[in-house]
Parts: C-alpha cells; structure tokens; sequence
C-alpha cells in the first residue's frame, strides 16, 4: 500500500513537472513566434501612452491551482486601463448586487466604440455595459465610500487584493489621462442627466480616470484573471475576491463587450471571455483552467493590442481551451 501510494505520487509529481514544462516552452515558443509581428500603433489620445516603448512583449498564465508562468517582459508596468472595467465590476457586483449592474446598467454589448456617445442615446439613455467608459463610469459610481479619496481607497485596494500586491496609480499616466479626458467628463454629466450615476459625476470620472492609470504587469495581471478562473478565490492569496455565482455573471459581461466592436471576432477566434486595455494588456479566462495575460503597446483601431491577441489565440488553440468547442460522442 505504501509503495502503491509512493509510486502514485510520483507519478502525480512527473505529470505536473511536464505539464510545468508544456506550458514553460508553449509561452517560449508563443514569444518567439508574435515577438517581431507587424502592425498596430501605441494608442496616443492619451500622451502618455504614445510614449511607451513599442516593442515589449510579456505574457503569462497563471493556473486556476495558483501556478505562474512568464516569459518577456513580465515585469514592466503599464496602464492596467479598460481592463480595470471588469474587476471594478466586480467590486460593484459585491456591493450592489447583480440585478442593479443587469437593470442599472446592462449586459448587452453596444457594438459601439468603448468611449461611443451615441450608444448611451441609441440605448434608451442607459450605459448598456459595464465594459465601455459610460458603463464602467457608472459602475465605478456604485462602489461606496464616505468620501471621494475614501472610494478611490476602496477601489485600489480591491485592485490591489486581485493582484496579490500592493498597485499604485502611475502618477504620470495618471496626469496624462486627467488632463485630456475631457470626453469621459462629458459622458459622466449625461449619464447624470439621465440618472445613471450613483455618486457625484466629476468624482467617478475622476475615480475611473485613476483606475484605468493604476500599473500593472502581465503577471498581475493574469493573477487578478486568474481569480475568475478560480470560481472568485484569488490562485496566489486564496484570499475569496467575488462571490463564486457572480463569477459567470462578469466572464457574460467580458465576453459580449470585452473587446469593444471586435468581441465577435475575438470569440470566434479565442473562444473565451477576454479584455482588452488600450495600454496594450488583453486577458482571457478559462474557467476552472487558467487565466492568461499579454502586454504589447501597439493597438488595432479598435484598441486592442494586436500581438496579445495573437499569443492568446495561439495559446487557447495550442492548449484546446475553446469553451464553445465539444467533441462527438463515438
Ligand atoms: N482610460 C481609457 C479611456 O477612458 C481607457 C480606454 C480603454 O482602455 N479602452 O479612454
């Protein structure tokens, strides 16, 4: 019985020292075969952003199990951006309930780009999706504080708390992106007419400007994914982030409006609830799988980083983790 039960976990031991390795050399081979893909350009209404070298590259998986791999630049930090949009939604889903983000806000996709004004009007008024600016500005609004620095708090450390570690605005970014949002306030006062925000309009642009400036890695990132691989539990911390049946409810937001008017063309592709930032991060989760984030400046014009697309694809495929694909029954 013991031997029986020594052989076995070695056995165990041998399969995820492969499995370690598959994953190690898939990323590897993943880097090399994207890292010199043409085509794109940093995103630049935001002045910081057409700063930042256009030529790094991360990627990295962490596993539902809290296993991390990384290859390239996985340690640079970067705007975490509209990626922010589903984990404030997390936070607002903890707060508030997931009836007030379906009826409040909406669930459906604008089809629209992510700063689109004539999607809130088309819509009857209202945001349609937590994961375009109106919505994710509303959503920012239904996270709760006593005051305006108290909010902004209470969104970074929930932030923080999906990272697994302390996150700071990068305050140059942060800047850049205040003095040039002009738009975003101008969404955020219509929003406001038509009863869509829950706090003072000016303070939630302002608290989703700093959540969009907050710096990240591709590895936070794919740790703070990796918690809705993870049914809500933080792989890294184990620390739970979001209730387990609200997990579905935010990778349904994801995937419909993830990434803005290509998310059609991304599922068909990928296959699974993905998001994008226009600091140059997508993620993608595979429930119960894994999560994977990719970092590269350069954007398609519906702002979507054209070579994290590419690896994540590539990796999805390689690792046959299309939710919507089955095989027949012999
Ligand atoms: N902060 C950016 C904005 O509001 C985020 C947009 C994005 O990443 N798609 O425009």
């Amino acid at each position: 019985m013991i031997r029986f039960t020594g052989t076995l976990l070695i056995c165990v031991m041998m399969t995820a020292a492969a499995a370690a390795q598959d994953y190690k050399a898939l990323l590897q081979e993943t880097h090399a075969k994207f890292k010199n893909l043409e085509g794109g350009a940093n995103a630049n209404y935001i002045p910081y952003l057409a700063d930042v070298p256009s030529n790094l590259f991360g990627i990295a998986i962490v596993t539902a199990d809290g296993k991390v791999y990384e290859v390239g630049d996985t340690k640079y930090e970067f705007g975490i951006e509209s990626i922010s949009k589903a984990f404030v939604l997390c936070k607002a889903m903890m707060e508030a309930g997931p009836d007030s983000i379906e009826h409040a806000i909406g669930v459906n996709a604008t089809g629209m780009p992510f700063n689109s004004v004539i999607a809130i009007e088309l819509e009857g008024y209202s945001p349609v999706s937590p994961v375009v600016n109106a919505g994710a500005m509303a959503t920012n609004s239904m996270v709760k504080g006593p005051n305006k620095d108290a909010q902004w708090q209470t969104v970074l450390n929930y932030l923080s708390d999906l990272a697994g570690r302390p996150l700071q605005l990068i305050n140059e970014l942060y800047k850049s992106e205040a003095a040039t949002n002009q738009h975003n306030r101008a969404i955020a006062m219509l929003l406001d007419a038509y009863g869509h925000m829950w706090a003072d309009p000016m303070d939630a642009c302002d608290s989703y400007t700093k959540q969009c400036s907050v710096g990240v890695t591709a590895k936070d990132l794919a740790v703070m994914a990796g918690t809705l691989a993870n049914g809500g539990i933080n792989p890294i911390t184990k620390k739970r982030l979001l209730d387990e049946k609200y997990v579905p409810k935010v990778l349904s937001v994801m995937t419909m409006e993830g990434l803005y008017q290509t998310s059609g063309t991304w599922l068909y592709h990928v296959g699974l609830p993905g998001k994008s930032g226009v600091g140059g991060g997508v993620i993608a989760v595979a429930p119960g799988k894994m999560a994977i984030a990719a970092f590269a400046p350069p954007l398609d014009p519906v702002g979507n980083s054209v070579k994290a697309m590419a690896a994540i694809e590539h990796i999805s495929e390689k690792l046959n983790l299309n939710l919507l694909a089955s095989q027949a029954k012999k």
